[in-house]
């Protein structure tokens, strides 16, 4: 079992992500697995080098150890690039020029624009019907979500799309999950590639559990609508698809779920305030 913990270092870690990355930890270690730690750093723009010193000193802190060097989305350009160029080759993605306000002026058409798992559906302005024959340029580049459908459900030995949950959704969904293709369709032409960082969330993260070799990604039940996209991308590039075990979520007293800015459930206040690392596991629900 090879489970992961997978941070953007965007501020401090709070109590949430605490329980998810004590959880993979233990889950890994219990099976004599190994966990592994992986720096989300695609935004260069939130990302900034003393958040990232502050994980590795909270999570040493915590007790977990991973095996260095430590896998970080920033050094991995290179790979995201070649998914990108495959997707290209097949004629899956689409270069987009639209800016936030384009989109917003097209969705604003009354029957235009169903949200699904990754926000507002794309109206799909810069969708192109043949095939792109062009080097790939160097813009946001968006998958074309009816064609990409349509390749992993007609192909000789489609592989259902379909994933194993050892947790649960946010309506108790567990088990084998099947993915209704018109949730895919609702989601849009989701961006593959940001032009500001040549990748997005969505594609990097499956790339990186693969090259991780990660068997079961453990992490937020809110990241439980993004695995349709993760396991369509698994399908479209035959990669392997792990087992997801999505967990619930911490919340404050008033049952909201911390954010980053959330710094009053930061790991270093509790530290700063004399807490141990057991009695963070009891505050996360770990512990008795
Ligand atoms: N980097 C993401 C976050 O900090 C987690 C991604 C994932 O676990 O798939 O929320």
């Amino acid at each position: 079992m090879r489970t992961r913990f997978a941070p953007s270092p965007t501020g401090p870690l709070h109590l949430g992500h605490a329980y998810s990355a004590m959880l993979a930890h233990d889950m890994a270690k219990a099976a004599g697995g190994t966990f592994l730690l992986r720096i989300e750093d695609i935004d260069q723009t939130r990302t900034r080098p003393e958040w990232e010193a502050q994980i590795y000193d909270d999570l040493q802190w915590l007790g977990l150890d991973w095996p260095r060097p430590v896998m970080r989305q920033s050094d991995r350009l290179p790979d995201y690039r070649r998914a990108l160029s495959h997707l290209w080759a097949r004629g899956l993605i689409y270069p987009c020029t639209c800016t936030r306000r384009d989109i917003a002026e097209a969705l604003s058409a009354p029957q235009e624009g169903t949200p699904g798992p990754d926000g507002p559906a794309y109206p799909g302005t810069c969708r192109i019907n043949p095939a792109p024959t062009d080097p790939m340029p160097d813009q946001a580049l968006r998958l074309n979500m009816a064609r990409a459908l349509a390749v992993v459900t007609h192909r000789p030995l489609a592989r259902p799309l379909r994933f194993t949950e050892e947790g649960a959704g946010p309506n108790e969904e567990h088990g084998q999950i099947n993915i209704d293709p018109q949730t895919l369709m609702d989601a849009g032409d989701i961006v593959l590639a940001r032009r500001e960082f040549g990748t997005s969330y969505h594609l990097s993260v499956v790339l990186d559990d693969t090259a991780q070799g990660i068997t079961h990604v453990i992490r937020g039940r809110d990241l439980f609508a993004a695995t349709a996209i993760h396991v369509l991308l698994q399908n479209l590039l035959e990669l392997p698809t792990p087992v997801y075990h999505h967990h619930r979520l911490i919340r404050d007293e008033h049952g909201k779920r911390l954010a980053k800015r959330d710094d009053a459930r930061a790991i270093a206040k509790f530290r700063a305030a004399g807490e141990t690392k057991e009695d963070i596991r009891q505050r996360v629900g770990l512990e008795p």
